[in-house]
């Protein structure tokens, strides 16, 4: 793969950063929001102005309200908001898991209800798959649907919801037949969040913050037309929605993970300790060298994940590869981090000695859910060694 921008791309880029410049909130650009629906609304907003211009959906076909272009100019345009627009993190699980999968195995009518509301910011979507007994053995889990007419009655718990409390529709895994093998009588569920019956429970995590929820259903009707795929054969296409995720998440991490680099550079070039710039110590310039060297191989891997989808193939087991990459390494920096601001390093946003505002104190906590979310490295490297090796089986069998 050609890994050199074109003119054609490059330009491209030019024209959408000038039109960013004119068209970004001017609200604060910190990298988490204090207030989620307030921030949500200024997601919608600006997600409206990105479809109306035409930098939504850039490679969706024009016919579900993308643009047609090419997977490059995506690339583009994600990697520029996510490096200048921190509130992304709204349209990740709609963009990066939920329209991928409903491209490419919803029905006609699904793609054209839900694809043009989710590029439109009308639509925030989460991911409705982990319960109490169902991580890394996705396949235990419980949540019940049962046909009665033309619909599906669910009832059940899941539970570590991103977005769960600001999202309009969630993507629900239900077991619609418990006397046949786990992995068989799954189906996959498009479920609206204000139907009757749903009842959504923030957590607090160790960050401070409520940024995932438990969700009960209790007899939650959803119309049978909201199924993908055939009933029973869900686990098809929760594989589907994982893999989309182990990969398309890392385009707006890469970015993200530069920033926060970056920050750290001008922290440690901007503060003088034993009467040099910290960036002079030869023991914290070997770690920083070293974390931007992992960022260009964290790059590398991904244009070899891109070039797989240029081709037009889906993503495949490979993609854990870069999960367990930049999981880890974000714990890595992260921890680097908080070595060269020492004490400071535990300073949170509010106080008014923290350093950077607070943002690696909260970034070191946020970025250990970094290897359990998504999948955790262990099976992760489950998924490597089995997959992508062909080494034997692990005795029981998990996402
Ligand atoms: C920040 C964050 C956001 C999340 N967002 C969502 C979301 O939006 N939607 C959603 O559905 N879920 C979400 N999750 C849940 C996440 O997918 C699960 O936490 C994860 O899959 C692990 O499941 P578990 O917590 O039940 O742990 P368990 O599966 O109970 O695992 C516990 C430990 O055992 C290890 N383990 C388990 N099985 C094996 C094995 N076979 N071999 C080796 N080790 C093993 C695991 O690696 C782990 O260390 C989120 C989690 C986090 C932290």
């Amino acid at each position: 793969m050609n890994i050199t921008m074109s003119p054609d791309d490059q330009a491209y880029r030019a024209k959408f950063l000038n039109w960013l410049s004119e068209n970004i909130p001017s609200t604060t650009n910190d990298d988490t929001p204090e207030d989620w629906h307030e921030q949500a609304e200024i997601y919608r907003k600006f997600q409206r102005k990105l479809f109306d211009a035409g930098y939504a959906g850039i490679h969706w076909p024009k016919e579900y309200g993308g643009q047609s272009g090419t997977l490059m100019q995506h690339i583009i345009v994600t990697e520029e908001l996510s490096t200048n627009y921190s509130w992304k993190v709204f349209d990740s699980l709609s963009m990066g898991l939920v329209g991928p999968t409903l491209l490419s195995r919803g029905t006609e009518e699904q793609k054209k209800e839900f694809i043009p509301k989710i590029l439109s910011g009308e639509h925030i979507w989460c991911q409705g798959f982990s319960e109490p007994n169902a991580g890394s053995d996705l396949a235990n889990l419980r949540t019940s649907a049962v046909r009665v007419e033309g619909h599906y009655i669910v009832n059940g718990q899941k539970v570590w919801t991103s977005l769960g409390h600001v999202a309009d529709f969630c993507i629900v895994v239900v077991r619609t037949d418990p006397s046949v093998s786990k992995h068989k009588g799954l189906s996959y569920l498009l479920v609206d969040m204000k139907s009757q019956g749903v009842t959504v429970r923030p957590i607090k995590q160790i960050t401070g913050q409520a940024e995932y929820n438990e969700i009960f259903f209790d007899n939650v009707e959803v119309p049978i037309d909201r199924l993908v795929g055939k009933e029973n054969e869900g686990w098809l296409i929760a594989i589907t929605t994982l893999m989309f995720e182990r990969i398309m998440n890392e385009i707006t991490i890469l970015p993200k993970l530069q920033k926060s680099l970056d920050r750290l550079i001008a922290f440690a070039n901007n503060t003088i300790r034993n009467g040099r710039p910290i960036l002079k110590d030869p023991v914290y310039r070997q770690k920083i060298a070293l974390l931007q060297v992992d960022l260009e191989v964290m790059r590398l891997n991904q244009y070899r994940n891109l070039s797989t989808l240029l081709k037009g193939e889906m993503p495949g087991p490979e993609g854990s590869i870069g999960k367990i990459f930049w999981s880890e390494l974000n714990q890595r920096m992260q921890e680097t981090a908080l070595e060269i601001m020492g004490p400071y390093g535990q300073l949170m946003k509010g106080s008014k000695f923290a350093k950077d505002n607070g943002k690696f104190a909260f970034d070191f906590l946020r970025a250990r859910g970094n290897t359990i979310e998504g999948g955790t490295t262990e099976i992760q490297k489950n998924i490597i060694g089995e997959r992508v090796l062909g080494l034997p089986k692990d005795t029981v069998r998990r996402n």
